[in-house]
C-alpha cells in the first residue's frame, strides 16, 4: 500500500463519532470521572493509553518549544490568592454569558445557544429547499440531541434571513452579553426544547472560588490559566536569564474553569492541562531572529475583516506574506503561529483541518495588540485549541502598579541619549508629621505614578498650588501643596533604557488538542469497517511495538524474552501479546490503540534470530535481525525517518498466510 493508497483508504469510510467514542472508552483512553457515583459533567479521568498519549504529546511540546528555544520552565501553584486575580482582571471580567429558564431552571451559555439554534434553522432551511440529504445529514450523536431542538423543522427561510443568520454565525465569538440578548429577542430564541423565553444573558464568572487556610479569611481561586504565575516570577526569571531580553518562560499544568454547560467530551471540561508560553520582548522591536526559518510555512488564515464581512472562507498564504502585509501584527507573533502549526502537525493533526482565526475587535481583550486562535476542525465544528495573543505590557504593568514593585528591563545603551521626563521629589521629613501611619502608603503611591499621571499631577500642582488624590488603603482624599512635593519635566543624559516588556503568549489546551488528534487519526479499513485504526504518528503513539509470538509454543518464549530485553534497553515502549488468538486479531486490537509496529516471532526466529516488522497503516512487512528491526523502529519513531528510509536494507516479507493473517 503506497502513501497515496493509505490516504485514500483513510477517508473511504465516513467518520463516525460513536465508533470513535466506543473505541476511546472501550480501550480506556479516558472515561467520565466518578462514574460509579453517576459522574460530574466536565470532569474526566485518563486511562493507560490516554495517559501515555498525553505524556508523549507533552514531551514533544517540551522538545519542540522549551528545548528548541531554550525557554525557562516554571511550575507554579494552582491555588491563587484573590488579590492576584483581582489585579489581573479575572475577578471582574473572566466570565461567560448565561441565560436561565426561570420555569425549568435550565441554564444555557448564551453564545452557544444562539449558535446552535441558528445552525439548526439553517439545516431545516436546507432540508426544506431539498438540498442533498448528505448535506443535512449529521452524525448520530448530534442527531439525537438536535431531535430535541424544537426549531429543527424543515422550514424554508427567506434568502435575506439565511444571509443574516450566516453573518451572525461568522461573528458569533465577538458579541457582548447585551448583544446576545438582543439577538435572542430579534430571532425569537428561547429554550430550544420548550420554546419558552429565557432570562436576559447574565455574566457568570468561570473561576472556582475557595478559602486558603483554616480561618477562611484568605480568599482564593483555582487558577484559570498558568500565565499569572509566570508574570509574578518575571524579575527572578529575568535575573536567571542574566537580565537579557527577549526570553520566554513556559509552564505546563492544570487549570480550572467552571464552564456553564460542559458538553462535547474532552473539548469543554472543568479541569484541564494547559501548556503556556510567555515570550517577553522589547515593545519597540518585535522582530524574531529565527523568523526566516518559518517564513515559507503556508497556512489557512481567517482574518478579522473576512469574519466581519460575514464569511468563513480562509485565505491561504505564507506566514512571511501574512506578516509583511501586516495581516499578522509582528514577526514574533507570526513566528509562534508557524511553530504552533508545526507542532500540531508533528503530533498527528490533519493539515486540511487546521486554520488560524484572528480575534475580532470586540472579542479581543482591550489590552491585546493582536490575537489568533489555532482552530482544529472536528465533528463538533471548528474548535479553538491554541490561543496566540500579543498581550502587550498589560499584565506586568498592572501587577507592578498593585505591588509597587518594578517589573521592568534595564538595558545599557550603546550611545547615551538625552531624555526629557517628568520627575517627582518628595520632602519626606514633612510626610511623617502630616500623614502619620499612612505616610509610607502615600509615599509609595507617589513614587509609582506613571509618566502620564505625573504630567497630569504636575499641571495640577502648577495651576492650583496643590494636588489632591486617592491612595489605596487610606481613607478620604489626600491633599498636599508644593512644600511637600515638586513635579517637573527635566532633561537628562541616560545610559540605561528602562522598559516594561510586551508579552506574546501561545496558550495550548492539551485535552482539546488530544481529542482533535483522536478524530483526525481515526479511520476504519474499507475491506472491514468493523476494524478501527488510530493512525497516531509513532512519536506520540501510546505504545510503539506489539511483540507477537506466532503461537504460545514454549520454544518461542526465550526469543520473546530476549527481544523484550532489547526493547527495554532501547527504552522503546512495547507490549507482548502471547494470547492464543490469531495474529490478525492481535494486530487489530492494537491498531485500535494506535500501536504503529508489530514484531512477529516465529520458528525461523529460533533458528536465525530474524523477526518480522509490520507497519500498522499499510500492513507492509519486512524481515531482518532483531537488532536491525529495532534500529528501524528507533529511526522511524524518534528520528523522523519514513517507513521507506527506516527499513532500507531490510528484506520485504510476504507471509504465506498474509491474507489470512490480516483479515482473520
Ligand atoms: P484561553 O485562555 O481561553 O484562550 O484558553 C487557552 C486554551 O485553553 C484554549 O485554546 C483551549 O485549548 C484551552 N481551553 C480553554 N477552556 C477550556 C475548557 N473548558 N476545556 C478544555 N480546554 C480549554
Amino acid at each position: 500500500m503506497s502513501v497515496e493508497d493509505i490516504k485514500k483508504a483513510r477517508t473511504a469510510v465516513e467518520f463516525n463519532r460513536e465508533n470513535l467514542e466506543s473505541v476511546l472508552r472501550g480501550r480506556f483512553f479516558y472515561a467520565p470521572a466518578f462514574d460509579l457515583y453517576g459522574g460530574v459533567s466536565g470532569l474526566y479521568d485518563y486511562g493507560p493509553p490516554g495517559c501515555a498519549f498525553q505524556a508523549n504529546v507533552v514531551d514533544q511540546w517540551r522538545k519542540h518549544f522549551i528545548l528548541e528555544e531554550d525557554m525557562l520552565e516554571v511550575d507554579c501553584t494552582m491555588l491563587t490568592p484573590y488579590e492576584v486575580l483581582k489585579t489581573s482582571g479575572h475577578v471582574d471580567k473572566f466570565s461567560d454569558w448565561m441565560c436561565r429558564d426561570l420555569k425549568t431552571g435550565e441554564i444555557f451559555r448564551a453564545d452557544h445557544l444562539v449558535e446552535e439554534v441558528l445552525e439548526a434553522r439553517l439545516k431545516g432551511d436546507k432540508a426544506a429547499r431539498g438540498i442533498s440529504e448528505a448535506d443535512v445529514e449529521e452524525d448520530a450523536d448530534k442527531k439525537k440531541r438536535k431531535k430535541k431542538v424544537k426549531q429543527i423543522k424543515a422550514v424554508k427561510l427567506s434568502d435575506h434571513v439565511v444571509k443574516e443568520y450566516n453573518e451572525v454565525l461568522a461573528k458569533i465569538d465577538g458579541y457582548s452579553g447585551p448583544e446576545l440578548g438582543e439577538l435572542m429577542v430579534k430571532y425569537n430564541i428561547g429554550n430550544p426544547v420548550t420554546g419558552e423565553a429565557l432570562e436576559a444573558p447574565k455574566a457568570f464568572n468561570l473561576m472556582f472560588e475557595t478559602a486558603i487556610g483554616p480561618s477562611g479569611q484568605l480568599k482564593g481561586y483555582l487558577r484559570p490559566e498558568t500565565a499569572q504565575g509566570q508574570f509574578l516570577n518575571f524579575n527572578k526569571l529575568l535575573e536567571f536569564n542574566n537580565s537579557k531580553t527577549p526570553f520566554a518562560s513556559a509552564s505546563i499544568g492544570k487549570s480550572f474553569r467552571n464552564e456553564i454547560s460542559p458538553r462535547a467530551g474532552l473539548l469543554r471540561v472543568r479541569e484541564f492541562l494547559m501548556a503556556e508560553i510567555e515570550h517577553f520582548l522589547d515593545p519597540e522591536d518585535k522582530s524574531h531572529p529565527r523568523f526566516h526559518e518559518v517564513k515559507d510555512v503556508k497556512l489557512s488564515f481567517l482574518p478579522r475583516e473576512v469574519q466581519e464581512a460575514g464569511s468563513t472562507e480562509p485565505i491561504v498564504k505564507t506566514i512571511g506574506e501574512a506578516v509583511e502585509s501586516k495581516m499578522v501584527d509582528n514577526e514574533t507573533l507570526g513566528y509562534f503561529i508557524a511553530r504552533i502549526s508545526q507542532f500540531l502537525l508533528s503530533i498527528g493533526v490533519d493539515e486540511t483541518k487546521m486554520r488560524f482565526r484572528q480575534h475580532m475587535a470586540n472579542e479581543m481583550a482591550h489590552y491585546a495588540a493582536d490575537c489568533w486562535d489555532g482552530e482544529l476542525l472536528t465533528s463538533y465544528g471548528w474548535i479553538e485549541c491554541v490561543g496566540c495573543a500579543d498581550r502587550s505590557a498589560y499584565d506586568l504593568t498592572v501587577h507592578s502598579k498593585k505591588t509597587k514593585q518594578k517589573l521592568v528591563v534595564r538595558q545599557k545603551l550603546d550611545e547615551p541619549v538625552e531624555v526629557t521626563k517628568w520627575e517627582i521629589d518628595l520632602t519626606k521629613k514633612l510626610f511623617g508629621p502630616k500623614f502619620r501611619k499612612d505616610a509610607p502608603k502615600v509615599e509609595a503611591h507617589l513614587l509609582n505614578l506613571s509618566q502620564e499621571e505625573l504630567a497630569s499631577k504636575g499641571e495640577e500642582l502648577k495651576n492650583n498650588g496643590k494636588i489632591v488624590f486617592k491612595v489605596d488603603g487610606v481613607e478620604g482624599d489626600v491633599e498636599m501643596d508644593d512644600k511637600f512635593v515638586t513635579i517637573e519635566q527635566r532633561t537628562k543624559t541616560e545610559h540605561v533604557r528602562e522598559f516594561t516588556p510586551n508579552v506574546i503568549e501561545p496558550s495550548f489546551g492539551i485535552g482539546r488538542i488530544i481529542y482533535s488528534v483522536f478524530e483526525h487519526c481515526f479511520w476504519s479499513r474499507p475491506e472491514d469497517t468493523a476494524r478501527a485504526v488510530l493512525s497516531f504518528p509513532p512519536l506520540v503513539a501510546p505504545s510503539k511495538v506489539l511483540l507477537v509470538p506466532l503461537s504460545n509454543h514454549k520454544d518461542l518464549a526465550p526469543v520473546t524474552a530476549e527481544i523484550s530485553k532489547l526493547l527495554r534497553r532501547e527504552k522503546i515502549p512495547f507490549k507482548v501479546d502471547d494470547s492464543g488468538v490469531s495474529i490478525g486479531k492481535r494486530y487489530a486490537r492494537n491498531d485500535e490503540l494506535g500501536t504503529p509496529f508489530g514484531v512477529t516471532i516465529d520458528f525461523e526466529s529460533i533458528k536465525d534470530g530474524s523477526v518480522t516488522l509490520r507497519e500498522r497503516d499499510s500492513t507492509k512487512q519486512v524481515r531482518g535481525s532483531a537488532a536491525d528491526i529495532i534500529k528501524a523502529i528507533r529511526e522511524i519513531t524518534y528520528n523522523g525517518a519514513s517507513w521507506e528510509e527506516g527499513t532500507k536494507g531490510l528484506a520485504p516479507f510476504v507471509s504465506q498466510s498474509e491474507t489470512e493473517t490480516e483479515t482473520e
